[in-house]
């Protein structure tokens, strides 16, 4: 079977491993700070070649156990019960899972046909006077329209969260996805293009709301406790708020390390699998929009749509290509229904469209293998 995800991992990463061990020390420590730093490093690089923008520096960032985590964190600052939280239907289960842990409510909003991404006019036909918080997904890697989705939350006092698990060091208008809103969250799990086995980034736009989070995600402690206390009393602390403990340790730091040196080299194998599989399906699907100049896409995901997209899917399975559809709509699964909403573009996509595999590891015999299947199937 060709997967459809695939992490690609080798004798760096074991290499990077090994010297971790044999450093004895495996939690969170020099590994992770150096992570900390060379990703900041990489955002501002991918920007205006290298011109710093004042509000990304490795002081805005926080490596977390997941991006889900990330997901729950943000809307626990942001978000109180009895707020509404807007968010496409086609988003990843574990944003309205945060927003109803916060016992806020998710409300669901529709995308383009084409692109899978939320537009603005969808964000403000949901707007009340509850609307507290929105949350975006770059869909497949291509940015949305985040510049005036970020001016129009601004302008309303409505905090901003983007999900760029899909879109690692894409760019709009020459700025890093994930760090327009007031938080950013980046997945480095098994699944994702820089791997770290389980592992996130969160961008924190306001340094304040940084030490909260800090806070939330490391016991509730104030300062550093232990062999780096420098107090003479070394073993006290203190804490202002309960938090959990939700850090990355330096065995996965190490991973993410030798992904991030590898990251660049990926992103184009990914784009040019997209170019091979849109010049070979245009006549056959509708394949992805090409993508206009204001924007870069990390190309995570590749979708095409076809209204016999069942039969292709289960044809394609039958062949060994596995497919799959990201992200199954919200409002339609069964604890999320009773808010009966009506969209008909997620509607649209929902029976229309299927994610194809798209990895670093695809061989030129696999992609094209893949593209017969599907010409095969739609003669
Ligand atoms: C994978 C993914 C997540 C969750 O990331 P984890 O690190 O596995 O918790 C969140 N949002 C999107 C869009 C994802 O693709």
């Amino acid at each position: 079977m060709i997967n459809i995800y695939q992490p690609s991992l080798g004798k760096e990463e074991l290499k990077a491993i090994e010297k971790v061990f044999k450093s004895n020390w495996l939690g969170k420590g020099p590994k992770t700070d150096e992570f900390i730093t060379k990703f900041s490093q990489k955002l501002v690089q991918d920007t205006f070649e290298g011109l710093a923008f004042s509000n990304v520096s490795y002081k805005n960032l926080i490596p977390i156990s997941s991006c889900t985590e990330g997901l729950f964190q943000t809307v626990n600052l942001y978000v109180n019960e009895g707020d509404e939280v807007i968010l496409p239907s086609i988003s990843f289960i574990g944003a309205a899972n945060a927003i109803v842990a916060k016992k806020a409510k998710p409300v669901f909003c529709d995308v383009d046909k084409r692109t899978l991404n939320v537009r603005l006019e969808d964000i403000e036909k949901k707007i009340t006077n509850l609307t507290k918080a929105v949350i975006v997904l770059h869909y497949g890697g291509v940015p949305c329209d985040i510049e005036n989705i970020s001016n129009f939350c601004k302008e309303k006092n409505i905090k901003l969260i983007e999900d760029n698990a899909n879109s690692p060091f894409s760019t709009f208008n020459n700025k890093s996805t994930g760090t327009f809103g007031d938080i950013g969250l980046w997945s480095f799990d098994s699944m994702k293009q820089l791997v770290m086995g389980d592992g996130g980034m969160v961008y924190c736009k306001n340094l304040k709301d940084i030490k909260k989070l800090q806070q939330e995600i490391y016991l509730g402690l104030l300062s550093q406790s232990g062999f780096n206390n420098q107090n003479d009393k070394w073993w006290e602390f203190d804490i202002d708020r309960p938090g959990r403990r939700s850090i990355i340790n330096d065995i996965q730091a190490a991973i993410g390390l030798e992904q991030l040196k590898k990251i660049d080299k990926q992103i184009l194998k990914r784009k040019l699998i997209h170019e091979t599989y849109s010049k070979e399906l245009n006549d056959y699907v509708d394949v992805p929009l090409p993508l206009d100049f204001t924007k870069t896409s990390s190309y995570y995901m590749y979708h095409i749509q076809t209204p016999d997209r069942d039969k292709l899917a289960s044809f394609l399975r039958k062949k060994g290509i596995y497919t799959t559809f990201r992200y199954y709509p919200l409002h339609q699964v069964k604890y999320f229904k009773q808010l009966n909403v009506e969209l008909p573009n997620t509607k649209y996509v929902t029976n229309n469209t299927v994610c194809i595999p798209l990895h670093q590891s695809l061989t030129n015999k696999e992609i094209n293998y893949i593209c017969k299947m599907i010409k095969k199937f739609k003669k």
